[in-house]
């Protein structure tokens, strides 16, 4: 087998069909370990023989990077992290020595935004940016876009991949593109114009936006579900997609159907977690694309099926930059399901459900975030945005707050009284989160309006311990 692998670059599938490569997505999975097996050995030894710094990574390995043998070899390669992959970066800008193709190959640069520390910088090849638009391609395939189909990516078009990496998937698909953006005054109500008009199949969007865009067109008079088309919506970016309760919110609000998709930036294509139209939850697995092996927090010893613990991932077919064996930080569960699409991956059902960095310890209990916004999006007199609050108290236990809106009409019936004649509500949704979190929180009742609506990643979390 070539690697990396050639694809046919006018190949699309019939219509009906519910797979883009039915052979690859539904066989058994030791042959898929297999296929596998192959590109890995393909990668690995690519990037030791082209990479200055996978040579001296892996110099005291116990396996040779030049003949893997077998996935548990392979699972001996020593894990690589962002913090390494930063001080690479910064030893040797900009890439570091991960790039393997001659630096006048880079066909698009794109990076993080480096607000948690040193920018991470990702430098692609045209030959690898084709193999991310297939990839993508073959992913919104399965969640159900067709060619024709308009889709609308509501979101930033910056150095952030996320957008262009759901772009050039659709496009390769033979979709409408349409790349509306994000983050300027005033789009948003632009974006409700435009959807009206243009009548998008798909959005693409984070769960936060396209909650957000619900209320300000219904505050615009639109009606989300009868003045626009959307068929269904993918998201990336936030674990909302998979977070039941506002799953269920943004289903209802445009009488859609939503996929859950994404790993990370770094390991774009980052669609190789993503759902299918069948999925009521979580995503499938695309190891022949990107392998993901769930480890062990702190031994990193591999995880079975069935066990829940941190995403390990590998690229399978990028000649620049390749990421082998990258640490994500994000908490995960995987398990085979028997999904209705018969596809064979392995399924992470609940999505990823928090970044291990993420987790608070509250009081000795592991507290996540999505948690706690699965909770507050399922009660009916929730006003629609929350922040969490986490303190120290008395030097030593944390304390969480969760500062949460009310529906506008339940905090005008209220009246004068304002909080104070809510006390009973606020009692109560302290109860629902104490039994749900098995810890008990403080609850903070505000207006609906109080906190500011994202057009990115939502930011809940405000920490002010010490
Ligand atoms: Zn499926």
């Amino acid at each position: 087998m070539p690697w990396p692998p050639r694809y046919d670059p006018a190949y699309v599938p019939p219509r009906e069909a519910e797979h883009w490569d039915r052979r690859l997505e539904t066989m058994a999975p030791a042959d898929r370990d297999t296929v596998v097996l192959e590109k890995i050995q393909g990668q690995v030894r690519y990037a030791w023989e082209h990479s200055g710094f996978y040579r001296e990574f892996w110099q005291d390995a116990p396996v040779d990077p030049a003949n893997i043998r077998s996935l548990d070899e392979f699972a001996q390669l020593p894990i690589l992290t962002k913090e390494e992959v930063r001080r690479e970066q910064e030893e040797h800008p900009p890439y570091g020595r991960f790039l393997c193709v001659p630096p006048e190959q880079v066909y698009r640069i794109h990076g993080t935004s480096g607000t948690t520390g040193r920018p991470t910088v990702f430098g692609i090849s045209r030959g690898d940016w084709e193999r991310i638009g297939e990839a993508h391609a073959r992913i919104l395939w399965a969640a159900g876009i067709r060619p024709g189909d308009t889709v609308m990516v509501a979101a930033v078009f910056s150095l952030y991949v996320g957008s262009w990496g759901a772009l050039v998937g659709a496009e390769r698909l033979g979709a409408a593109c349409f790349p509306f953006g994000a983050g300027a005054p005033g789009q948003t109500e632009r974006a409700v114009e435009w959807a009206q008009m243009v009548k998008p199949a798909a959005l693409y969007a984070t769960p936060s936006y396209a909650l957000y865009l619900a209320e300000t067109a219904r505050e615009m008079g639109v009606d989300p579900r009868a003045d626009f088309a959307f068929r269904l919506m993918f998201f990336s970016g936030e674990p909302g997609a998979s977070v039941p309760a506002t799953r269920q919110a943004i289903e209802d609000a445009f009488g859609c159907y939503v996929v859950d998709q994404g790993s990370m930036a770094e390991m774009t294509p980052w669609m190789t977690n993503g759902g299918c139209r069948h999925l009521e939850r979580g995503m499938h697995l695309w190891q022949d694309i990107v392998y993901t092996q769930l480890v062990d927090p702190d031994t990193h010893e591999p995880v079975p099926m069935g066990g829940e613990g941190v995403p390990v991932y590998t690229h399978l077919e990028r000649e620049s930059q390749p990421m082998i064996r990258y640490w994500s930080g994000d908490i995960a569960r995987w398990e085979m399901v028997d999904c209705p699409c018969g596809r064979t991956y392995p399924t992470l059902p609940l999505g990823i459900y928090g970044r291990a960095d993420d987790m608070l310890i509250i009081r000795g209990q592991n507290v996540f975030p999505s948690r706690i916004e699965d909770v507050l999006r399922g009660l009916d007199e929730f006003g629609g945005e929350f922040r969490l609050v986490v303190e120290r108290e008395r030097g030593y236990l944390d304390r969480l707050t969760v500062q949460t809106e009310v529906d506008s009409a339940v905090w005008a019936a209220a009246g004068e009284g304002g909080p104070r004649g809510l006390d009973a509500l606020r009692s109560q949704w302290a109860d629902t989160l104490r039994r749900a979190l098995g810890v008990g929180v403080s609850v903070e009742l505000k207006p609906e309006g109080e906190f500011e609506r994202t057009q990115f990643k939502a930011r809940r979390v405000i920490d002010l311990r010490q």
